[in-house]
């Protein structure tokens, strides 16, 4: 099923890039939480009991609707928060947009919503890449706008190359535009490193520029200079962020996302060699990389603000089922699937030291790692006008599949655990099945 193969495919990546996130270089990731001087980051209530769950809280069409806060966001950050205005529970923001800092994003939340939140809480659609160390030393070329080339060196990059660094080295490459091509034959470039691989943040400016710079790269194995020969395959190494085929600006039509990028780029490398344009990684919404750094996230906030209790859920609440609820209802699979194996092994591990192995079995299934239900709320994409679906429930099938091409549809992942009106009801209903009170 083809659900199986993206999920075997997020396991392999996860596999690949995460196991960092408990080793050397996950605790080093951890010191920016855990350095502070008291040892509990500020805007976090010493409340005595613990929490074991914790929230993954879309932006766009949960908390605001572009400038404007959405006003059951305030009701919800008050219900999370107690009387000093310190969070009692773990909560990670977790957005598609990337062309932004995470201190920028952060800022801009705190002035919104009046709660003092931390970058460290925010997770953008690049956000994971910061676990992606394989590639911090390799030459990579970046897409995208905004401070893209801060924001790769911020996540650990050190050999960065903008698309207009290749523009400039090779000026005849860029043809389309008439206006931009060289008044007279420029010297060839020779000292020009090979590009080792490819990360595309977000959807760029000229898109006719950096698609044709982008082939370039691929076609000439990194060298965009050189002649070509044999389409060099597999391609150099791409990961991506932010799949969102459209998203929702002021304008009443919806504009095109990275994801249509994604797809005008995919489409031309396959027409140009045949071949599928493969991905090392898709990050962000609904990838269960994203998720997987989230929980990460959550549980170095539980631990650095001395929530000793395990963290047994997760609540993602969203406003589109198919980046929100498809990637909490994808992520939960995956847990599950992990838990499987992990019985699996253990019981074999039982039974091979023990043949009269024992009722360990129902003992196991308790070390599962977290569940994570997925909640929509209609403040967002399904109410754009600001009105409530009559029902809920019927607004959760996509009739037309807008996900990635490596993301199939499968009507399930977009039925969300919960339909509530908005965020503070999720908070709400989650305090409840939790039997949560504030303090
Ligand atoms: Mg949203």
């Amino acid at each position: 099923m083809a659900v199986c193969c993206l999920l075997n495919a997020s396991r392999a990546a996860l596999g690949r890039w995460l196991p960092v996130v408990a080793g050397r270089r996950g605790a080093n990731f951890g010191r920016r939480l855990c350095s502070r001087p008291a040892g509990r980051a500020p805007g976090v209530s010493q409340r005595t009991s613990s929490p074991t769950f914790g929230f993954l809280f879309d932006i766009d069409g949960v908390l605001l609707r572009g400038q404007l806060v959405i006003p059951a966001a305030k009701k919800a950050l008050q219900k999370l928060t107690d009387s000093k205005g310190q969070f009692c529970v773990p909560v990670a923001f977790v957005t598609n947009a990337g062309n932004c800092s995470r201190d920028g994003k952060a800022e801009e939340l705190s002035n919104a919503l009046g709660f003092k939140i931390s970058p460290d809480w925010v997770i953008l659609s690049h956000s994971p890449l910061r676990l992606f160390h394989t590639f911090h030393n390799k030459r990579i070329l970046v897409s995208g706008q905004g401070p893209v080339a801060q924001n790769a060196k911020d996540l650990g990059f050190q050999h960065i190359v903008t698309i207009e660094d290749v523009r400039k080295a090779f000026p005849l490459l860029d043809m389309v535009d008439q206006s931009r091509r060289p008044k007279e034959l420029p010297p060839p470039t020779t000292d020009f490193p090979a590009i080792e691989g490819i990360v595309l943040f977000g959807e760029p400016v000229r898109w006719e520029t950096c698609l044709q710079l982008i082939i370039d790269v691929l076609l000439s194995n990194g060298n965009p200079g050189a002649d070509l020969s044999t389409v060099p395959y597999p391609h150099l190494p791409i990961l991506a962020c932010n799949m969102d085929l459209l998203w929702m600006a002021e304008a009443k039509m919806p504009r095109f996302g990275h994801g249509t990028f994604l797809l005008c780029l995919e489409s031309i490398y396959k027409k140009m060699t045949g071949k599928e344009l493969k991905y090392e990684a898709l990050i962000g919404k609904p990838s269960t990389v994203t998720y997987r750094y989230a929980e990460h996230i959550i549980k170095q906030q539980m631990e650095c603000h001395g929530w000793m209790s395990p963290l047994r859920q997760l609540y993602a609440v969203g406003d589109n089922p198919m980046a929100d609820i498809y990637g909490a209802n994808l992520y939960n699979r995956y847990l599950q699937a992990q838990a499987e194996v992990s019985v699996t092994a253990m019981v074999a591990d039982i039974q091979g030291k023990e043949r009269h192995a024992p009722k360990e079995d129902s003992d196991v299934s308790l070390s599962c790692v977290p569940s994570c239900q997925s909640i929509l709320v209609c403040t967002g994409v399904y109410s754009r006008h600001g009105d409530m679906p009559a029902d809920c429930n019927e607004s959760t099938v996509e009739t037309v599949f807008h996900g990635h091409r490596d993301f199939h549809f499968d009507p399930d992942l977009v039925e969300a655990s919960h339909v509530v009106r908005d965020v503070n009801d999720a908070v709400e209903l989650v305090f409840q099945k939790e039997n949560w009170e504030r303090e």
